[in-house]
């Protein structure tokens, strides 16, 4: 088994068995560029050697030192000799690069004879001292676990002692003292003296490189990375070459385009006389790049040739380590760059502008997360690493946000009114608390899933939010929000991060994501590679208007009962609810379908002929039921009724279980008049706007919430056909319209064959459906789905990720049903999964026509589509 390979053995390809840095040095070793000579240490010899519970084997160890051999051949130098030593160093590399794991030893093979060849072969005392120092500091760290402060101690009390500023003060005899204080600090500690064999250092920093895979910062890392425990890590070892010799010397590393901004040109410091961690450990400080080109303007230069052909080799922006030697530049390691979302569009966009990749390739390089982190603010890093947690919950809607708490809509309103920032807190919200949630930087509660109402119209809105804060006590009446001990009142400050749920004490900073231009190019080509449409889940004129901003190809859901929202409408909804006979309901109802008129006005214009999906009413009564004394009293009043009547009435209609009650289809099926008025609103208003609107097509699509059976869904159908064939008759106009139905109860996916019978087209409302599939309430789930996910009894929560073994299991017998009957029914999905990346490449497969989300989660969709092409 070989377990060794040469530099210029290997290639890119192979990241699994050399570990990113050692695949990419074999590269450029390839390449022929100015690579230090070496070699790589696989990652299977390092999973052998776990395996072997942590021994080196001899065979290992011999194969080593023949690469050592081949290595003093090439550099005419000898490892261990007095005359002219050969250095190395040591460098872990795995698949992944993997910050917590160990990292780098330089300068091994460095003992008290070798050190003179050193001396008599640069002719620096000075320098040769220095580079022991290291060596026995970085040793005695990541081989010994000397803690690093014991020998950065014993420096700056020597500095201190003799009135030194900087380490530059530092001359030959003084590192020297240092050496010898420094082996005195190994024999305190380990009892052992520094290891003086050049071999014997090598197998323990390669050892001590394999046990790192295993330690714990290591094992935390590729938890949160999802990055598997069986990769193992390889190691390089590599000839030395010096940053440290002297004035014309230096090490560094660079950008071949600007990680946080994506700007084209190298980016990028350097150090002068120093090796690699001074640049990182932040002692002295590294000059830009730039300055380079005024030292050495033919380093510079060649710098900018390999850093071009580094680019254009990996057909990506690259980060590169280099040392320059005596003026001579070596590459010690390039691999793509880390950056930020907005670089990252903007390095795409450059390279297939520049025609270095194709915009397939561009797309296949974007993730969701990225395009989520350009759209929302984020919270800047630093800040966030002392921020105090205040609880943790769903990350509903994404995006960071700072304000005062306020606990009730109508406070934060009044906040926001004198220009404060306000974050609604709120055990649940309702659709009472909308004008609240609307002027709230960000929406807290208590209670409910992904799928609650906060969860839904904060994510419509693109407003942060966090959901289902269980640990959170809201005390809505003591306006305090209480966890454990730490009690906030209205008006503290917080930070709500919807991204990742957290919730933070005070104000920490953070950056805007506005960079809407890069989307709207990626989202162009990403729109040219997808094979199925996406829509949107809006009903307002903003919501409607930024989902085709963001690339939505119409509205595949706009839930009528959103448009009853404010106080108006709210009102004529409630005398709606609370009538007992037609005649009471004739008002309101009228009332009402002037709302929706204006509304579905502005709806047609907005989309000027684009695909529009309308749901007729489905909501929870209870919802919209009054709350308060204050509002009962205002409705008594205005219905000339009593409060005591009202009340009465609201026992009347109260439901033990509303989410299975009088809800959908069924307030239809006993109040036909309610979607009768839908209905007229709507196909008036489509011949109004195509009037008015020369030369644009409407074709509403009118969606019916809740059906379970075909006969449900026929009474219904011919009922509207008839109030539909009346509008035509009386404005003497006829246009094309749509009847269809959600998929959101088993029943319904079980018979949609028959459904089909008497339905234009479907789509699955997947958040009903998986409440009714699992059992589980969509508000309530909130209580318990932790507690199953900590205990593996779900990996996932399946409002956010589609269940694909029972929900995905239905809805496939439904598709498969419906296509059976009549392959060209349209079948969409219009539940909050169907903005979600992994549920999304699961609808794909079972075969839907389009997919409708929020707006915000629009652009995110099309690109997930475009990539599983
Ligand atoms: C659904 O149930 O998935 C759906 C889209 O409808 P709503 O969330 O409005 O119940
Ligand atoms: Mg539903």
């Amino acid at each position: 088994m070989n377990y060794v390979v040469d530099f210029f053995e290997g290639s890119k390809e192979q990241s699994d068995l050399l570990g990113g840095k050692g695949a990419n040095l074999a590269e450029m070793t390839k390449l022929k560029l100015p690579v230090p000579t070496g070699f790589t240490i696989t990652t299977e010899a390092c999973l052998d050697y776990l395996k072997k519970k942590e021994n080196m084997t001899n065979e290992l160890n011999t194969e080593i030192q023949q690469h050592i051999h081949s290595m003093e051949e090439r550099t005419n130098k000898k490892f261990g000799s007095a005359e002219n030593p050969l250095l190395v160093s040591v460098r872990s590399g795995s698949k992944f690069s993997m910050p917590g794991m160990m990292d780098t030893i330089l300068n091994l093979g460095l003992n008290d004879k070798t050190i003179h060849g050193l001396i008599k072969k640069t002719g620096d005392a000075r320098f040769a001292y220095d580079c022991y120092r290291r060596l026995l500091q970085m040793f005695g760290d990541v081989v010994c676990g000397i803690d690093k402060d014991r020998f950065e101690n014993q420096l700056n009390f020597y500095k201190t002692k003799k009135q030194y500023q900087s380490d530059t003060d530092m001359q030959a005899q003084d590192w020297q003292e240092i050496v010898a204080i420094y082996k005195d600090i190994f024999i305190e500690v380990t009892h052992q003296p520094f290891p003086q064999d050049p071999n014997e250092q090598l197998v323990l920093a390669v050892e001590a490189v394999f046990r790192s895979w295993n330690n714990r910062r290591a094992i935390t890392y590729r938890r949160l990375h999802d990055i598997s425990d069986s990769l193992g890590t390889a190691v390089n070892i590599q000839a030395m070459v010096f940053g440290n010799f002297g004035s014309e010397s230096g090490t560094g590393v660079a950008f071949t385009r600007n990680p946080a901004t994506g700007e084209k040109g190298i980016f990028g410091e350097f150090l002068l006389n120093a090796q690699g961690e001074d640049v990182v450990a932040g002692i002295r400080t590294p000059q830009p790049i730039s300055k380079l080109e005024l030292l050495m303007p033919e380093v510079y230069q060649e710098f900018l040739r390999l850093s071009h052909l580094l680019e254009y080799h990996y057909k990506d922006m690259q980060d590169i380590e280099f040392t320059i030697e005596n003026r001579k530049l070596y590459l010690l390691q390039t691999r793509n760059g880390k950056r930020t979302a907005k670089s990252a569009f903007k390095v795409c966009i450059q390279l297939v502008e520049e025609g270095i990749i194709s915009k397939q390739e561009a797309i296949q390089r974007i993730s969701p997360t990225m395009i989520t982190q350009l759209l929302h603010p984020v919270f800047e890093p630093d800040h966030l690493k002392h921020a105090e947690v205040f609880a943790k919950g769903l990350p509903a809607s994404p995006g960071a946000a700072c304000g005062t708490i306020y606990f009730t809509a109508e406070r934060a309103k009044q906040a926001s009114e004198k220009g404060e920032k306000v974050i609604l807190i709120r055990q649940e919200t309702s659709p009472e608390d909308i004008e609240g949630m609307v002027v709230s930087e960000a929406i807290v509660t208590s209670r409910g899933g992904m799928t609650s109402h906060a969860a839904v119209v904060a994510r419509g809105m693109g407003v942060c939010c966090v959901a289902g804060c269980e640990e959170i006590y809201v005390d809505e009446f003591l306006e305090q929000a209480t966890v454990g001990e730490v009690v906030l009142r209205q008006g503290d400050t917080i930070s709500v991060d919807g991204t990742t749920g957290t919730i933070y004490r005070g104000s920490i900073p953070y950056v805007e994501g506005d960079e809407w231009q890069l989307l709207e190019t990626i989202t162009k080509w990403a729109k040219e590679e997808a094979n199925i449409d996406v829509k949107a889940n809006a009903e307002t004129p903003t919501d409607i208007k930024t989902a085709l901003k963001l690339g939505a190809e119409g509205i595949g859901l706009a839930r009528t009962e959103h448009m009853f929202f404010g106080e108006k409408r709210l009102f004529e909804m409630r005398k709606m609810i609370l009538a007992e006979e037609t005649a009471a309901l004739m008002d309101p109802l009228n009332k009402l379908k002037e709302f929706q008129k204006e509304d579905f006005h502005t709806m047609f214009t907005l989309l000027n002929g684009k695909a529009c999906t309308i749901r007729l009413l489905d909501p929870p009564l209870h919802e919209f039921l009054p709350q308060t004394e204050v509002e009962i009293n205002h409705l008594a009043k205005a219905t000339q009724r009593t409060p005591a009547e009202i009340e009465h009435r609201m026992k009347e209609l109260h439901e033990q279980n509303p989410m299975l009650g009088h809800r959908g289809c069924r307030l239809a099926v006993t109040t036909p008049q309610i979607y009768e008025m839908q209905v007229a609103a709507i196909i008036e208003s489509a011949i109004e706007v195509a009037q008015k609107e020369q030369g644009i097509t409407i074709t509403p699509e009118i969606m019916i919430p809740l059906i379970g059976s075909q006969e449900e869904m026929q009474w219904l159908r011919e009922r509207l056909n008839q109030t539909i064939q009346k509008i035509f008759t009386e404005k003497n106009q006829v246009i094309s319209y749509k009847i269809g139905t959600m998929l959101e109860i088993p029943r319904a996916c079980l018979t949609a064959e028959k459904i089909a019978e008497v339905a234009d087209f479907f789509s699955f409302g997947t958040n009903d459906l998986t409440q009714l599939t699992y059992g589980f309430s969509r508000d309530d789930s909130g209580k318990f789905i932790g507690a199953y996910q900590n205990k593996k009894l779900l990996k996932a929560d399946p409002f956010q990720h589609i269940d694909e073994e029972g929900v995905g299991a239905l809805m496939k017998i439904a598709v498969d049903k419906i296509r059976a009957y009549d392959s060209s029914i349209k079948i969409g999905v219009c539940g909050e999964v169907g903005g979600d990346p992994q549920s999304i490449r699961f609808l794909k497969k079972i075969g839907v026509d389009y997919i409708s989300c929020s707006p915000y989660r629009v652009p995110a969709a099309i690109l997930t589509i475009a990539q599983e092409k």
